[in-house]
């Protein structure tokens, strides 16, 4: 249903057809001197249809502040890494480090063992 208005800015007759506007926009942009047209409020949909749509956009922001709220901030998320890697990966790393010195010297000992005298000998 197209409702006719003028455009305040140049006069023009425009078109607002209620059904075609994202949201119940209150605005219409006139296709002549493009301008943002305020829509006549008589024109808009009933006031209760705007009311109703309200309570909606309220309670999202008290949602994000809940979520916001748990949510860490990056120097927390920091401290938590570190703790982790101090706790787990440092001890882990190190282990398995000593382990690898072990077996590599556990190999290259007894090499050593038989080749020093070897080298030594043919000396
Ligand atoms: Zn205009």
């Amino acid at each position: 249903m197209a409702e006719l208005f003028n455009c305040p800015a140049c006069g023009a007759g425009l078109d607002y057809d209620r059904a075609a506007q994202p949201d119940n926009a209150a605005t219409v942009e006139c296709p002549y001197c493009h301008n943002s047209v305020i829509v006549p409020a008589e024109l808009r949909p009933p006031a209760a249809m705007s009311v109703e749509t309200r309570p909606a956009p309220e309670a999202q922001p008290e949602a994000t502040v809940r979520v916001q709220r748990i949510k860490l901030t990056p120097q927390q998320t920091r401290w938590i890494w570190i703790v982790i890697l101090v706790a787990f990966v440092l001890p882990s790393c190190i282990t398995i480090g000593v382990s690898l010195l072990g077996v590599i010297l556990g190999i290259a000992a007894p090499l050593l063992a038989i080749l020093l005298p070897w080298l030594l000998g043919a000396r």
